[in-house]
């Protein structure tokens, strides 16, 4: 055997530069289920059952192309397993097939680039990493991008990335006549609410994925998540019908809604695109391309179409380029030096704060919550509390069907828990109940007062807002886009209102944090 490819489970994609050479009659493709993989966090049980089933669809089309694929299934017995780590069983397979060289497209996770260098090194053998072009950005240009900056500010690579692709552009300026239509993207529904919404395209199971879910239910039954409503793409041809969809249904209202919040509406206007585009389902070009069409088109206005090649062509984009920028130690940094364990209800949703039992549900149902959820809810919350971001990230990767490591962490301990001190995030995301009451319909129906910060009514979000400004105030006054909330915070300081919200943010984390646990020991449980 000449090569032997290797495609990882975020990595579905025939016209990657692993198969650019590709000779059917010397290579061969190997894809492995693994257990270490699937076990290193407490995976949601959805996100097993995508990343699974898509992987078994694209060996199937492979296999329909007389490709050669060498596939380790994952079943119900752990007896029939070929390993535990994707190591073991690559040596195996190394051993019994004897390639001449390892390919593999560069991996979404640092630990797992590392571990296959290892490997090959081991069996003294070349590992050919080649670049990932789904990407528009690969991590050389992102280099050079933050080369010799003091900060790096995702408007400035947003707007050479709009330049460099010519996407939105009118010769040289922005369409629209600006590059950023962010303040027209912040609308709460009112009371009225949303009114109906049929929500993104959902794909029913077909009996290779419910093949895999029965696996997932007998296999891992503690892990979190349920499987009722599993409805996501598995192939390339869902994933671009599901575009398509959203294209035509929701985008028109994107921009407007992208940050409100309502009861029982997990995805309102938002894609749901990101877990087929994170494993190569989906080519980011594509969406971008075809919402920008549907612009030209007049079907969809300037704010919304300009808020989601935004968030593809800019925010995912520079994240990715942070991440290679600062991997290895990225994920070390604890700027706050926190360091409480998750609350138990980030596991099973158990709580009577509305709000993020809302979040919760949608996590639990779907391994999805929309950005605002994730960031103004679940994070600021965990920010709030101390948790250590590490945990944050891992709970992250465990939860959300779209979790790969390139984006998880950069969002999730960067932009969501500061904890590399404002690499992602200019300011930490943290506010009071307040800001929720205005963008959702949940406090209306919880037990708390979302204006209260003492009391027994008080809101936690409320409380802990004061106690977080109060603790890191000395770091915090040194960002200068924190001097209105630190202001804010002295009024309280100087009335004294402070005491009383040290001892009330003292017993809601201890009443948040009770029963909560190290997540190996929620493992075992
Ligand atoms: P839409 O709102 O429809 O947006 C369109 C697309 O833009 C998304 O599909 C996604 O590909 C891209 N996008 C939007 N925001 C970001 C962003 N900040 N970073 C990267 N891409 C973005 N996104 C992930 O894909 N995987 C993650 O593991 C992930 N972790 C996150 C953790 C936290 C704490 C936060 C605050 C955000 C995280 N995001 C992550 C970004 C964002 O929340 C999700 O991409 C988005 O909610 C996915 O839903 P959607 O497809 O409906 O997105
Ligand atoms: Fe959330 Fe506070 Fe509103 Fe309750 S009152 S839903 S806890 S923000």
């Amino acid at each position: 055997m000449r090569n032997l490819i290797l495609v990882l489970g975020d990595q579905l994609d025939a016209n990657s530069a692993a198969f650019n050479d590709f000779d059917s009659d010397q290579d061969a493709v190997w894809m492995a289920e693994v257990e270490e993989e699937a076990t290193h966090v407490w995976c949601h049980k959805q996100r097993l059952v995508f990343f699974f089933s898509a992987m078994r669809h694209f060996r199937d089309e492979l296999r329909q192309k007389d490709i050669e694929v060498f596939y380790h299934e994952l079943s119900h017995d752990r007896r029939r397993d070929s390993g535990n780590s994707f190591a073991e069983i690559l040596n195996q397979d190394i051993n019994r097939h004897r390639p001449r060289q390892l390919v593999v497209v560069l991996p979404g996770d640092y630990r797992v680039k590392h571990q296959l260098q290892q490997v090959a090194s081991d069996a003294n053998l070349i590992l050919d990493v080649r670049p990932d072009d789904h990407f528009y950005c690969a991590p050389d240009e992102f280099e050079q991008f933050a080369k010799g900056r003091k900060r790096l500010v995702l408007e400035t690579f947003y707007r050479q990335m709009r330049k460099k692709h010519d996407i939105l552009m009118d010769g040289n300026k922005p369409v629209g006549g600006q590059w950023n239509f962010d303040e027209d993207n912040r609308d709460a529904f009112g009371k009225q609410g949303p009114g109906k919404i049929t929500g993104p395209h959902s794909f029913r199971p077909d009996e290779l994925t419910q093949s895999v879910m029965d696996m997932v239910r007998q296999r891992y039954p503690q892990h979190p998540g349920c499987l009722d409503k599993f409805d996501l793409p598995v192939t390339r041809r869902q994933a671009q019908a599901m575009l398509r969809d959203f294209i035509k249904r929701s985008l028109s209202d994107f921009g407007q809604y992208e940050d409100a919040l309502w009861t029982d509406e997990p995805f309102l206007y938002h894609s749901r695109l990101s877990a087929p585009l994170n494993v190569k389902l989906l080519d980011p070009r594509d969406c971008v391309d075809k919402a920008v069409q549907a612009f030209e088109d007049g079907d969809a206005p300037i704010n919304s179409v300009e808020g989601f090649v935004r968030q593809i062509l800019g925010w995912r984009e520079f994240v990715r380029g942070v991440y290679w920028k600062f991997m290895p130690g990225y994920g070390e940094q604890n700027e706050f030096g926190h360091d409480r364990p998750l609350p138990r209800f980030f596991w099973d949703g158990d709580t009577d704060m509305r709000c993020v039992h809302q979040s919760m549900q949608h996590v639990l149902d779907f391994g999805y919550a929309h950005h605002i959820h994730r960031l103004m809810i679940l994070g600021n919350l965990a920010l709030m509390l101390g948790v250590d971001p590490q945990a944050f990230h891992q709970w992250h990767m465990a939860m959300y069907s779209d979790a790969v490591d390139w984006v998880s962490l950069p969002n999730a301990l960067g932009m969501s828990q500061h904890a590399e001190g404002g690499i992602v995030g200019t300011k930490p995301y943290v506010s009071t109940g307040n800001y929720i009451n205005r963008m959702s319909n949940f406090c209306g129906s919880c037990p708390y007062n979302y204006q209260a910060a003492t009391g027994k009514d008080a809101c936690p979000f409320t409380t802990l807002y004061w106690d977080f400004l109060d603790r890191h105030h000395e770091q915090l006054k040194q960002n200068h886009r924190m001097a209105m909330q630190l202001k804010n915070l002295d009024r309280k300081r100087k009335s004294g209102d402070i005491e009383a919200i040290r001892k009330q943010a003292h017993q809601t984390k201890s009443r948040l944090l009770a029963g909560a646990k190290p997540h190996a020991d929620l493992i075992r449980s």
